[in-house]
């Protein structure tokens, strides 16, 4: 196969996609970056791509986003952890129409392939119920139940992807991330996951001298977490293959929440006393990702330790903090 000389990169302000820009530049690759924020609070922002500020809810600034690009990985999204989502569902839904028209874009522009984030989240809530999740196999999507807001607008758009390409020839790929962690990504102001949460505060109470921090639930809902690097690997492997059905592209090594924070406090060399808080958002009671199909048809999946990835992430936070924190208003260079 071919490679393509120019990729869009939608979403590039933000967490994974600042980090798929900085992989395809190093790469070669030409790139154009697209993001509706300012660029100023891009989290990662390279003077080697194309940077362009546009609102992709909007059809026309799609069609302007993907002319001349011929492969797409469409990581825009309206969306944060479960206290976002939770409480911003018709936001979320919103995402369709970044969704709908840059497929339409890419259709039109004669893109070649087309890459869709979607989302564990795309899993019932009947197969979530209990914290020894054995791990969602991609069947498991349908009946569907999935979560409220969020979880349907990917589900539809992932059945959209599907249908572009039987009726229309456009290659797409779909990856359903799960939990996905490392530098450069949202640690506070609300939109922030659960990784990035507790390391925030237990900096926050390394730095003050609090001995206890607020854990959302009870702490035994289990999850597992993906550091950036393998999603990026996992991501263009995807791209790359002929797998044409949607695909967990996630860990299987599960935790609780409360191991999270061991690990956490681990790394930060503090105790802290727990306070639960039980009415707060939680999602699902137990996640996490069966790699059988990723293994059988990449010998592959994700595999790098979550106290490895951990390390890292703490120690980006941390320095963002201390130094007054907030996005790196910098522009890389390669
Ligand atoms: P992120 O919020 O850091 O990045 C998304 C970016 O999309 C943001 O920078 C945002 O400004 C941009 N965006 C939002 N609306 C836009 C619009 N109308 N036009 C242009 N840009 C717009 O999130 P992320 O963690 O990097 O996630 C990337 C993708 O992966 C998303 O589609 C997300 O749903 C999916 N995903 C992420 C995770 C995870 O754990 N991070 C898990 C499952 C799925």
């Amino acid at each position: 196969m071919s490679q393509p000389t120019k990729v869009l990169i939608t979403g590039a302000g933000g967490f994974i996609g600042g980090h798929m820009t900085a992989a395809l530049l190093q790469q070669g690759y030409q790139v154009r970056a697209v993001d509706i924020k300012p660029q100023w609070q891009w989290y990662q922002r390279f003077a080697a791509a194309e940077n362009l500020t546009l609102d992709l809810r909007e059809k026309a600034n799609c069609y302007q986003a993907a002319n001349g690009c011929e492969w797409i990985y469409n990581f825009a999204a309206d969306m944060g952890g479960m206290g976002f989502i939770e409480n911003n569902k018709a936001l979320c839904m919103l995402s369709v129409l970044i969704n709908t028209h840059m497929l339409v874009a890419a259709r039109d522009c004669g893109a070649t392939r087309f890459f869709f984030s979607s989302s564990a989240c795309v899993y019932p809530g009947y197969k979530q119920q209990a914290t020894e999740n054995p791990g969602l196999q991609e069947e498991d999507a349908y009946p569907a139940d999935p979560e409220d807001g969020y979880g349907w607008e990917k589900l539809f758009s992932e059945r959209m992807c599907r249908h572009f390409r039987e009726d229309f020839g456009l290659e797409t790929r779909v990856a359903r991330f799960h939990n996905v962690y490392g530098p450069h990504g949202t640690f506070d102001g609300g939109r922030e996951k659960a990784p990035a949460a507790i390391c925030r505060k237990i900096i926050a109470a390394k730095l003050s001298g609090a001995d206890a921090i607020e854990i959302w639930g009870d702490g035994l809902q289990t999850r597992s977490f993906m550091y950036i690097d393998d999603c990026l690997y996992g991501a263009q492997a995807i791209m790359q293959s002929e797998i044409r059905q949607p695909i967990n592209l996630g860990s299987a090594e599960m935790v609780s929440i409360n191991q999270l924070v061991d690990i956490v406090e681990e790394i930060a060399g503090v105790r802290l006393r727990r306070r639960y808080i039980l009415d707060a958002p939680k999602g699902v009671r137990g996640r996490s990702s069966d790699n059988a199909l990723i293994r059988e048809l990449l010998g592959w999946e994700p595999a790098i330790p979550l106290h490895q990835g951990m390390e890292k992430t703490y120690a980006w936070i941390y320095e963002q903090m201390i130094s007054g924190g907030g996005k790196d208003a910098v522009v890389n260079h390669y």
